[in-house]
């Protein structure tokens, strides 16, 4: 096995609990793959060649890493322990896995099993969908174990289709290709899930992320409760103005379908025509009639909605990320202040604004700075009732900052 030395720096680092050295941090020793591509080394091509030992400069075992010499994160760390790497080592990590989600997740069978890094397992997400598995590989290691992986899984799990989600452009930082390709079974077509007592489809093959937003699923049963819970929602009966929601990035009507239930009437908004059509099915399928499917974009339509005068008592806002990366935190900031100022308008005295940031590159401060800005614009104060952050089968761990990148704010109008 090659061991790998790092900087006196990247040993700091290191020592901070992270899992990843970068290319500067590693010393090039040049022998054979464990030579970085300006010196003409070549990736590993098996798992033998990609697990590597990580040593000081005064050559101390440090830890077994992935290693990587055509990414900027050359090194993921596997374990910092000297033990062997072989399947039984990787099939006791997965049951580790499984086991947290046991103690964590209740009334759903669409959930994460794997997130990368946080269930020490470099690169690989695992969702489960009933009884189908999709994988996403973004890390050159968990490439090469692919096979072993899907024996495993096959294994704990005896799944119906293991499908592999690798179209995401991350996985090129990593030199590999970007791919859709079924590692078990036939192709499947929507998968019908549960969550609490709503269904939903599930279309594991074209939908986004690997078919569902699944780190949102805590927060829409909170954002029920949290609303269904307050005197502030009219009973149907009591014949004031029916509750009033919008959910303004809605996807498959996630949050929608919850809301249903304590809502009047909820629009659900979204810019993608098929997503739109999931939204149908799942009404139809949970027999709801209270929620309009629009398509539109949301800034457009709020401006319309705050030029008309209506109003919302609840309004959802899940955007896609607005910084893909730190350059963008400026971008992003003008957008959601935007977005948050024209939802604020669009809000009754004492109504909801429940609004999230899923960019990591955009903190959770420069994320409430923009919404204090919006507030201050509207000319309203706004209550911070309670903070989220993404379901608890979406671990954060508290040494990779990375790890956490969903933040949300539940919000009251006051005035
Ligand atoms: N809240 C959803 C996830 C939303 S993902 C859930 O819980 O499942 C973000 C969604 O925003 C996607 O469905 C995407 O199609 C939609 N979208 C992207 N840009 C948009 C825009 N400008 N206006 C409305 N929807 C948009």
């Amino acid at each position: 096995m090659h061991s790998i030395k790092i900087t006196k720096k990247g040993l700091a680092w290191f020592k901070s609990g992270h899992p990843w050295v970068y290319r500067d941090d590693v010393i090039d020793d040049c022998r054979g793959t464990a030579c970085l591509p300006s010196h003409g080394g070549r990736a590993p091509t098996s798992i033998d060649e990609c697990v590597v030992n990580v040593v000081s400069e005064s050559d101390k075992f440090l830890a077994k890493a992935f290693y990587n010499p055509h990414s900027r994160i050359t090194l993921r760390i596997i374990t910092r322990i000297d033990e062997p790497t072989d399947r039984p080592f990787w099939l006791r990590r997965i049951k580790e896995a499984v086991s947290y989600r046991e103690s964590v997740v209740k009334a759903t069978n669409a959930f994460r099993l794997v997130f990368s890094e946080s269930d020490l397992l470099p690169g690989l997400i695992v969702d489960l969908y009933d009884d189908i598995l999709v994988l996403q590989i973004t890390s050159l290691g968990m490439e090469l174990l692919k096979e072993d992986l899907r024996d495993i899984l096959a294994g704990l799990f005896n799944p119906k289709a293991i499908v592999l989600r690798n179209d995401c452009p991350i996985r090129r930082l990593e030199g590999l290709a970007e791919e859709k390709k079924l590692l078990l079974g036939k192709r499947p077509g929507l998968t019908e899930v549960f969550e609490g007592d709503i269904k939903y489809l599930v279309d594991a093959w074209d939908g986004h992320k690997t078919g569902a937003y699944l780190d949102q699923r805590e927060n829409r049963l909170i954002t029920a409760n949290i609303a269904g819970a307050g005197l502030y929602v009219r009973p149907k009966t009591s014949g004031l103005a029916p509750t009033r929601v919008l959910d303004a990035f809605c996807y498959h009507g996630g949050f929608s379908l919850h809301l249903a239930k304590i809502a009047g009437e909820v629009i659900a908004l979204d810019s993608s025509l098929p997503a739109l059509d999931i939204v149908k099915k799942n009404l139809e399928l949970n027999r709801i009639k209270n929620v309009i499917p629009v398509n539109a974009k949301a800034f457009d339509k709020l401006k319309e909605f705050a030029g008309r005068g209506e109003k919302f008592d609840i309004i959802i806002l899940d955007p896609p990320p607005f910084a893909k990366s730190k350059t963008q935190a400026k971008a992003a900031w003008r957008g959601y202040k935007e977005l948050n100022l024209r939802a604020i308008q669009c809000l009754n005295k004492g109504g909801y604004l429940v609004t999230f940031s899923c960019s990591y590159n955009f903190s959770e401060e420069d994320f409430a700075g923009a919404i204090k800005e919006a507030a201050i614009d509207a000319g309203k104060g706004l209550r911070l009732i309670s903070k989220l952050i993404q379901s608890k089968d979406h671990p954060i761990s508290v040494t990779i900052p990375e790890s956490h990148y969903l933040k949300g704010f539940v919000l009251s109008v006051q005035s």
